[in-house]
Parts: C-alpha cells; structure tokens; sequence
C-alpha cells in the first residue's frame, strides 16, 4: 500500500499521515483498518450555505474518502453551530443566528432548523458523505460549560462586562498555527475595539446575555428584541463562545488526543487559533495532530465568496434552478486542488458540466453488460493511488482516469476499475453508465437478441436491435459481443 501524505498546517509540511489508534472505534461498516477520528467545522446555519462554504464540504469529504479507501475506519463528526457565531469573528457585534431570526421574522431556533435541513440536503445532491455524528452546539451548552470550568480553575480566564474570556498571553505558543507574529495577530485583532480585554487575541469563552437597556420597553418588542437563545451557568444567564463548542464537541466525541481537524483557510488564524490554546490549556495534552484547510472559492478578481457579502451563489441558484446537475459542481472541485484558490464563473461551470458529460459517456460507452466481469487494473489502481495519497491530488487522478479510459485494457476491466475509482471521487459513475440493475424490459430484449444471433436468425435479431434502439439504448455489435447501453443524454 501507497503511504498517505497530507499536508498539515501546523507544521507547513506534506507530512506521512499516521493515526494516533487511540480514537473510538467507529462503526465496522467502513474499511477494517485503523480508527481515524476527523473532524469539520461545520455551518452555521442562519443562511444557506454559499457554494464556497460547499467547496471546503467536498474537499473534506474527498479527504474522508481517501482515508477510508486507504483502508482506515473513520469516526467523522460535524458541528452545526445554531449559537454563539458573531457577525464580528472577534466576540463583537450580533450573533448571526439571532440576526437571521430578525432578517426572516421566526425564531432563532426555527432559522437554525431550517437551514439545517437545508444544509443536509445540499450535501446529499453533492454526494457527500454524512458524518458519523452531527452535534448542535446547542445539544452541548454543559460539556462548553465544564471546560470553561476547567480553564478557570486553571487561571486562564478571566472576567469582564460583557462576558468570561480566554487569557491569549498565559498561553505558550498562541500562534503556532498561524505562524504570524504576535504583534501581527494582535493588529488583526484589534479591528474589533473591546477595552476591557487584556489582549487584543483573547477571545470569550462565555458571552453574558446583556439586560435590555430600555426598561420601558413594551413586553411585545422585548420579546423581539431579547436574546432568543440563553443559558444559566457558573457566571450568569449567557451563550457560549463560537470557538469553545468546537473544542467540547470534538473532545466529547473523540477524546482529548485527535487525528485530523478541517476547516476553511480562513479559520487558521482565529477560530483553530483559539480552539487549540484552550484544547491544550485545558487538556495539558497535543489538540489535534494534523490541521488541513481547503483554500476559497473566489468570484471574478479573486473575491472570496462570503455570506455577510450577500452576493453569494448557493446550489439551487447557480446549478439547480438552471437544470444543472450539482455533481457538475463537485467535478468542478476535482479539477483544482484543495489548496489552490479556485474561481467560479460560469465559463468555468459551462467546462465542467461537458467535462462530466465527456466522462459518463466515456462510460456509457462501455456498455452496460461488461460491469461485473471486469477486474480492477492493479497498474491503474497504483497510480491512482499514488495521485490521491500525494495530498489528495485530485486533478492528477482525473488525469489517470483518462490515461485508464483511453489505454488498451479491455471494456469491462476499464469499468470495474474506474467505478473503483469512483468510491473516491464520488462522481455516481456506475449510475452515469447505468451499469446498475437494468430494466427488466431491455434485459429480456438482449437476451432475445443474443439468441437470435446465435441461431443467425438477423431478421429477428434486427428486429430486436429496433426494439431496443426505441427504448433509448445504442446497441453495437463486435467481435467480443453485444454492447448495450443509454444513449448519451445531452442535458445532465
Ligand atoms: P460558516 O458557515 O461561515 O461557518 O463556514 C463554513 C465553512 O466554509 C468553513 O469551513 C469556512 O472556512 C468555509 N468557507 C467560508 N467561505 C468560503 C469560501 N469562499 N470558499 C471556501 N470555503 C469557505
Ligand atoms: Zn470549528
């Protein structure tokens, strides 16, 4: 077996990926080797996901992939932050499930649950993976409650007006992820003017849910204008920090020692930043081993698609309303590498839709009766897997499927091997080839046809080539046999 390398922020460095073995076992159904704990962060859902927040779902499921046709077990959990999330990434501003509340007139929790549901359903037409385990920070309030508690035994907290906060300086190493200089982080974080801080990069912990300041208010605009969402705890009626559900769900679900942690690029120097210092401060142990981020979907002039932007395309938009398949999308994805901006526009959709298009017909071609007859190209295989365990070189290994599809090897050993293939790219292959179960219709033409050839009956047998023909299926003839399959559609 090919080793595995990924390229591990925390240490800039394409690094031989080694699971520590001590994460839960997961459960048996996927490859029997190693236990592997990963871990996402996920959406916060007070809108839909834009197609760059997809960008870094695929390339994390794409990474979950490879590891589980590596052989390894992977135990995945996904947060869904429905609290805590500021419109200013540094504890200032609105918490933007209280702002989508207020956008749509519902209720912080109703918003939460709708664009949950909307989220799960954007990954199913990606044909992402579902994790193992979804978690609410809202479903955890205690378990960020007791490592808060934890870290201010520990005297890494401390107290202001607005709320208990993470102290940045007691932390040896705060900047071992974003490798920028302290003062660097300190300027970033100063953006965002909170006085009482005593370092601009401390970050809160516990956010106090703040009395309303009109004491006249009428209780039917209190009741818009309150925090929907609140907690008692140690320190007062609140919600939690952004950063800390990540870290008790991730150790709650994992253990306190975990193998591999994702996000968008834009999280290495404060949502990670702050989730190791507190992990590790609280812990005394190594967070995660392994830290991967996937680089931005951009617009034209290399602007980074964003939600508070408003001008963001999301599935529907940009491929479903269109008719466009959302695969397209994840083929898309395939064709620059994770850590390469990649940019969207429509040309670049209009590619990729002919590209995947290219690529069913390429296996519609060939023929549907070949599928379980074939065998895996160990030569193809290996080169496969030299691509994808280079760091999930996914535009390498789109090349070695046109290098297997274009060679001599015979129909059904190409098939067998890049529906193989397919378990990683997750392109639904074998239904683009309808290889699958075939209509019970066409199965008893080709067997009438087969038969009729062999008693040279070409009347009958041209008759049959008709029927079949009708029914939307190209039929060829050739030395080795029938070759049946669907016609190439034009529209996917
Ligand atoms: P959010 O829902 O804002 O918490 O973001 C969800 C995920 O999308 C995070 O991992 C972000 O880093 C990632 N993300 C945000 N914007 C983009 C973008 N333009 N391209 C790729 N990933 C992004
Ligand atoms: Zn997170």
């Amino acid at each position: 077996m090919r080793k595995l390398y990924l390229y591990n922020t925390l240490t800039r460095k394409k690094e031989e990926f080694k699971p520590i073995k001590t994460s839960p076992q997961p459960s048996p159904s996927q490859g029997e080797g190693d236990a592997v704990g990963l871990y996402t962060c996920g959406p916060t859902v007070y809108d839909y996901a834009h197609i760059g927040n997809l960008r870094t779902y695929i390339f994390e499921d794409i990474l979950k992939r490879v590891l589980i046709y590596n052989g390894y077990q992977v135990k995945h959990v996904m947060n869904i932050t429905d609290v805590g999330h500021l419109t200013g990434d540094r504890d200032m501003g609105e918490d933007k499930l209280e702002k989508g509340a207020k956008r749509e007139g519902k209720t912080a929790w109703e918003i939460a649950e709708f664009y949950t549901e909307a989220f799960e359903k954007d990954i199913k037409l990606l044909n992402i993976i579902e994790p193992n385990i979804w978690c609410k920070a809202t479903d955890n309030i205690s378990e960020q409650i007791d490592l808060i508690e934890k870290l201010e035994k520990k005297g890494y907290t401390y107290k202001t007006s607005d709320g208990i906060y993470f102290n940045t300086a007691k932390f040896k190493d705060y900047n071992k992820l974003s490798r920028l200089d302290l003062e660097t982080l300190r300027e970033g974080a100063r953006v965002e003017k909170n006085e009482e801080k005593k370092n601009p990069t401390d970050f809160a912990l516990w956010k106090f849910s703040k009395p309303h300041p009109d004491p006249l208010l009428s209780k039917e605009r209190e009741k818009i204008e309150k925090r929907q969402m609140e907690w008692e705890s140690p320190w007062g009626v609140g919600f939690p920090g952004w950063h800390i559900e990540c870290s008790a769900m991730s150790m709650k679900y994992l253990g306190d020692q975990l193998d591999i942690h994702c996000g968008g690029i834009d999280h290495i120097n404060v949502h990670h930043t702050n989730e190791i210092a507190q992990s590790e401060a609280a812990t005394g142990k190594k967070f995660f081993n392994y830290w991967m981020h996937g680089a931005f979907l951009n617009i034209a002039g290399g602007k980074k698609m964003a939600k508070s932007d408003e001008n963001f395309l999301t599935l529907e938009n940009a491929f479903i309303k269109k008719g466009i398949n959302p695969l397209v999308y994840g083929f898309a994805a395939l064709q620059t590498h994770y850590r390469k901006p990649m940019e969207y526009s429509e040309v670049i959709i209009k590619n990729a839709q002919n590209g995947l298009e290219h690529l069913y017909n390429q296996i519609r071609e060939l023929g549907i009766r070949n599928y379980e007859l074939g065998e895996v190209s160990e030569e193809y295989k290996n080169n496969f897997l030299y691509a994808i365990n280079d760091d999930l070189n996914m535009p390498q290994a789109l090349a070695v499927v046109q290098e297997l599809l274009k060679s001599d090897l015979s129909s059904e050993n190409k098939l067998a091997t890049v529906l193989n293939f397919d378990k990683v790219l997750g392109l639904n292959l074998d239904k683009a080839g309808d290889t699958g179960e075939l209509d019970i219709d066409i199965k008893k033409l080709i067997k009438g046809r087969e038969k009729a050839r062999a008693e040279k009956n070409y009347q009958e047998s041209d008759r049959l080539r008709e029927e079949i023909e009708k029914k939307g299926y190209v039929v060829e003839d050739s030395k080795d046999g029938m070759r049946v399959y669907p016609a190439p559609k034009r529209n996917i």
